[in-house]
């Protein structure tokens, strides 16, 4: 792993992570402290993010030390206590909005509880909206130019599913099309706003949903024109470059980050 110090490609930069604790949440964290970033975690769970924590600087022993805060992001005064934490570092310059739900009772429109329906709207759509709302604040208080925003969606918002989670596909839908609307009202302020389109990933996530499963895990891996699963650092690069000034020109893109899963008809075989 190359060293960029205070030179990196976020240098200068203040970001928050959400679900920082997580498989995409921690590659990401990692990357944002390798390349210069000062870092909010933040996640539900303290014993989690100590452990986060322990690894990033285990990783990137020379790296600003990312601070730690828990917030559940359907709650919006624990998100903009989070932003008023970065406010005292200069403002937010990057808010990804990672933290999210697929829960093990979500299924089809007749099998889904409106309990497991309310609840994944309200992490998966409602947290993404409070941490764009306060980003954009943030922003605007500091008078940032060029500041970025990720909002996780998921492959399952571009293309049907024959085993479904309703609410987890609606509410990544929904991410979708808050971020393109985003993008659109705030480009003139400078502020960027892109949706990452994940395919399913080695994480706890998913594999722990999956289990040992060896039918439900063909199923999906069929799929991959690759042959496999992502991983979580295949996602942290990529929202690493929608974080940086490298990509100052991508603006509302569903940043689609899935081995060709969405364009294939056919896998090899
Ligand atoms: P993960 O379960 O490893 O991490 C998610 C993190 O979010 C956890 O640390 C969890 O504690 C945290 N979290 C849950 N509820 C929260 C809340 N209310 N407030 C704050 N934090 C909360 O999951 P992951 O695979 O790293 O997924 C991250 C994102 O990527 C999610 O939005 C997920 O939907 C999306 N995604 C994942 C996959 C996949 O296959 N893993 C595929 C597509 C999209």
């Amino acid at each position: 792993m190359g060293s960029h110090g205070p030179s990196g490609r976020l240098a200068g930069k203040n970001a928050i992570i959400t679900g920082a604790a997580g498989g995409i949440g921690l590659e990401t964290t990692i990357l944002f402290a390798r390349e210069g970033a000062r870092v909010l975690m933040s996640d539900i769970s303290q014993p989690a993010l100590d452990r986060g924590l322990a690894k990033v600087l285990e990783i990137v022993p020379w790296c600003i030390k990312p601070a730690t805060i828990l917030c559940d992001v359907t709650k919006e005064s624990e998100v903009a206590a989070m932003v008023d934490l970065v406010d005292t570092w200069g403002g937010v310059d990057v808010f990804f909005n990672n933290a999210g739900i697929m829960h093990a009772h979500d299924a089809d429109a007749i099998e889904t509880s409106e309990k497991v329906w309310d609840l994944t709207m309200a992490i998966n759509v409602k947290g993404v909206w409070y941490g764009s709302k306060h980003a954009v604040l943030s922003m605007r208080r500091h008078g940032k130019k060029n500041g970025s925003v990720i909002n996780t969606a998921s492959v399952v918002a571009l293309v049907g599913s024959a085993t479904p989670q309703l609410a987890y596909t609606a509410s990544k839908g929904a991410v979708l099309a808050l971020t393109r609307e985003l993008a659109i009202v705030h480009a003139r302020e400078g502020f960027r706003f892109n949706a990452l389109c994940p395919a399913p990933l080695n994480t706890p996530l998913l594999q722990d949903w999956l289990g040992g499963d060896e039918a439900k895990r063909h199923r999906r891996e069929v799929h991959f024109p690759t042959g496999r699963f992502g991983e979580a650092i295949e996602q942290a690069q990529a929202v690493l470059f929608l974080a940086s000034d490298e990509s100052s020109f991508v603006n509302g893109t569903d940043f689609v980050v899935d081995g060709g899963m969405t364009r294939c008809y056919i896998t090899p075989e």
